[in-house]
């Protein structure tokens, strides 16, 4: 029987994102070779800042095309020192979520073993959340215009578009998600007391998609009281689906309660797999230490976790969640992102040694 082999689109982009993708590839590789049953293809694509000093746009025209086969893509961050990040991110990341349809943004968020939640209280058990972020409208609809520039006159809108069928297919999306994990609870953020049109629309569909649903329990919540529960009563959350917006805010705080940005993973869902997935950790370039080889990679090994579930290999997901768990309970491989020393190379082997360790 020929083996499978999963085409992987890796776009490093700026900053510390070719120092985390490369790492991430090393580790998809050696699971991969480690599970026996699958193959991974692995093709570059060096698009984003520098590409587009040279070129005038952040990846090719054709680009999209390129990568439109593949099975999955694995992204670094976009945004460069030199370039408005409007640009970075409307020319890169936006440009491959939004044709490609990625309309559902899955954030995990965990407390992993060894490392200390802000939330001194907290740990493991009394967080585990998944935020499901609408991707595709919204706030980040790009509607919106801006008119006499320059003059005292200048006007600017960013209009927040929500469509039935967008806010249907992600309530759908984030009630099924909840019914499949153990808690089946899901938490919508919304702000209809502020804004009377759209948010009350999200919140009329919540409740029809709910009816469909009757074995997950729900409720309700207004985006600045949630702040306050994510960080008073995190055991009372478990899934959350919230807007563009509301949802990118919502899952930075989760990330740094969890104990690092650069720990945090996403997967942008096409979950009718017409077009391939992306996959990548939340952060960004991190100017900062970009270069510096300090880069924490767990977030991007954990995005490549997801990437596996969604492949359909649940058991090398799993092997390569259980060797990050294994390297981040051992304070010798933390980052100063967490309080270490670790250097990104330190990392990368723990978990390359931890795969091929015998235990995991
Ligand atoms: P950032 O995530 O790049 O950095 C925020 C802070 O977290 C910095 O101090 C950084 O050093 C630290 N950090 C982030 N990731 C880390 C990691 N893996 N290991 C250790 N420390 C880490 O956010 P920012 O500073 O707001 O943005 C910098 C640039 O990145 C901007 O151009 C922005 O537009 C872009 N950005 C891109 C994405 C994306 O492509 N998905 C996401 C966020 C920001
Ligand atoms: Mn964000």
């Amino acid at each position: 029987m020929a083996m499978k082999t999963y085409a992987i689109a890796a776009i490093p982009g700026d900053g510390i994102g070719p120092e985390v993708v490369d790492a991430g590839v090393e580790v998809l590789e050696a699971v991969a070779k480690r599970d026996g049953g699958f193959a991974v293809r692995v093709d570059r694509f060096d698009w984003g800042g520098d590409y587009y000093k040279k070129h005038g746009r952040m990846m090719p025209e054709n680009g999209r095309d390129l990568i439109r086969k593949h099975d999955a893509i694995l992204f670094g961050s976009a945004g460069h020192p030199d370039i408005p990040d409007h640009i970075t991110l409307w020319g890169l990341r936006l440009a491959i979520c939004q044709p490609f349809d990625q309309y559902a943004n899955v954030r995990p968020t965990r407390v992993l073993p060894g490392i200390t939640s802000p939330l001194r209280a907290v740990n493991g058990h009394e967080l585990d959340w998944v935020i499901v972020r609408e991707n595709s409208e919204g706030e980040y609809a790009g509607v919106g215009g801006r008119v006499h520039r320059g003059s005292p006159l200048e006007a600017a809108t960013d209009v927040a578009m929500f469509t039935r069928a967008g806010v249907e297919r992600i309530m759908r999306f984030a009630f099924r998600l909840a019914r499949s994990r153990p808690r089946k609870f899901l938490t919508v953020v919304t702000k209809s007391n502020a804004q009377r049109h759209a948010m009350v629309m999200w919140d009329e569909i919540a409740a029809q998609i709910a009816a469909e649903f009757p074995d997950v329990k729900w409720d309700k919540m207004l985006v600045d009281a949630m702040t306050m529960r994510m960080v008073m009563r995190p055991q009372t959350l478990d899934t959350i689906v919230a807007t563009n917006l509301h949802a990118d805010i919502l899952s930075d705080l989760a990330a740094a309660l969890a104990g690092s940005l650069g720990i945090a993973p996403t997967a942008n869902l096409n979950p009718e797999r017409a077009f391939p997935s992306m996959f990548e950790p939340i952060h960004g370039s991190a100017f900062d230490i970009m270069g510096k080889g300090i880069a924490n990679p767990i977030g991007t090994f954990w995005s490549s976790v997801m990437m596996l579930e969604h492949l359909g290999e649940p058991k090398a997901a799993a092997r390569l969640m259980r060797g990050i768990e294994m390297v981040t309970a051992d304070r010798r491989f933390h980052t100063p992102d967490l309080g270490g020393v670790a250097r990104t190379a330190d990392v990368t082997t723990a978990v390359l040694d931890a795969i091929h360790g015998a235990n995991v």
